[in-house]
């Protein structure tokens, strides 16, 4: 989903518990987490901490939400920006963002910044980029000055997220950059049946329903399609009338999103 234009050090109480699946993606924020919490357990023995790392995946499947959970199990401040926020702004606005970003980020320290849709800043010089040449390279070299300026023990953990990696400028997966790759995957069933299983806790569901074949049905679904399928599906229940939201009425939900999802030609099915 998008980040506002610069989430400001929220405070985020959404943990690794909202995150479901993604288990090996999980575990290396986890190791990211102790750096944040123990910096100097990592720099006793002379390692320098990784000040960031890229999740690479496709749209809808928990990146922002892993990110967030980052923030809410170190207990630190969230800071985020959208790439593509940056796509309509004038000549030097976006360097001078990028710079106030930072500067607020290391006056809260520790603390994460988010980064969503790099690719829309970090493109490779000279591939149809959506700003302007100029423009993009300011951005992208305020950020990269920013990234190099301060050590590895500021507290200060970057994560950015795309899907398109092989588009990305290689300066930002330099050693001391973007030198981490975490990639998100669109869930298997099992991954798709414990998303469901986060998404159902708030909705009364029927005793009857088969969670596991609604996992079934919806191969190809982002945790992102699965948070829409319950919400439609609570609200098809409810415009019956029903007290419950029963296993015909997930099934009219993912006839919907299936709709949805080819209409926007985001997956084939
Ligand atoms: P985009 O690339 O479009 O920004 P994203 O990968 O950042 O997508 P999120 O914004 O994190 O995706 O996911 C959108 C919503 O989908 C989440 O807020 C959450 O409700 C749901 N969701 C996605 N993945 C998961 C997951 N693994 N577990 C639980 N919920 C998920």
């Amino acid at each position: 989903s998008k980040a506002t234009l610069f989430e400001k050090g929220t405070r985020v109480n959404i943990t690794f518990s909202d995150v479901a699946g993604l288990d090996e993606a999980k575990q290396e924020v986890m190791e990211i987490v102790d750096f944040l919490k123990n910096p100097k357990k990592y720099t006793a023995l002379g390692g320098k901490i990784p000040k960031g790392a890229l999740l690479v995946g496709p749209p809808g499947t928990g990146k922002t939400l892993l990110a967030k959970a980052m923030a809410g199990e170190a207990q630190v401040p969230f800071f985020s920006m959208s790439g593509s926020d940056f796509v309509e702004l004038f000549v030097g606005v976006g360097a001078s963002r990028v710079r106030d970003l930072f500067k607020q980020a290391r006056e809260k320290a520790p603390c994460v910044i988010f980064i969503d849709e790099i690719d829309a800043i970090g493109r490779a010089r000279g591939r149809n980029a959506i700003m302007s040449n100029d423009e993009r390279e300011n951005t992208l070299n305020q950020l990269l000055v920013e990234m190099d300026g301060f050590g590895t023990d500021s507290g200060i953990i970057i994560l950015a997220a795309t899907n398109r990696p092989d588009v990305l400028d290689t300066a930002l997966l330099r050693p001391g950059r973007f030198d981490r790759q975490i990639s998100i995957d669109r869930p298997d069933v099992k991954g798709r049946e414990a998303i469901f299983k986060v998404h159902l806790k708030p909705i009364k569901i029927s005793q009857k329903l088969d969670i596991f074949k609604l996992a079934e049905q919806t191969p190809g679904f982002a945790g992102a399609d699965i948070a829409n399928v319950c919400n439609e599906a609570a609200l098809i229940a409810a415009r019956k009338g029903k007290d419950a939201v029963e296993m015909s009425d997930f099934q009219d939900a993912i006839d919907r999103v299936i709709g949805g999802l080819e209409k926007k030609n985001k997956i084939i099915l």
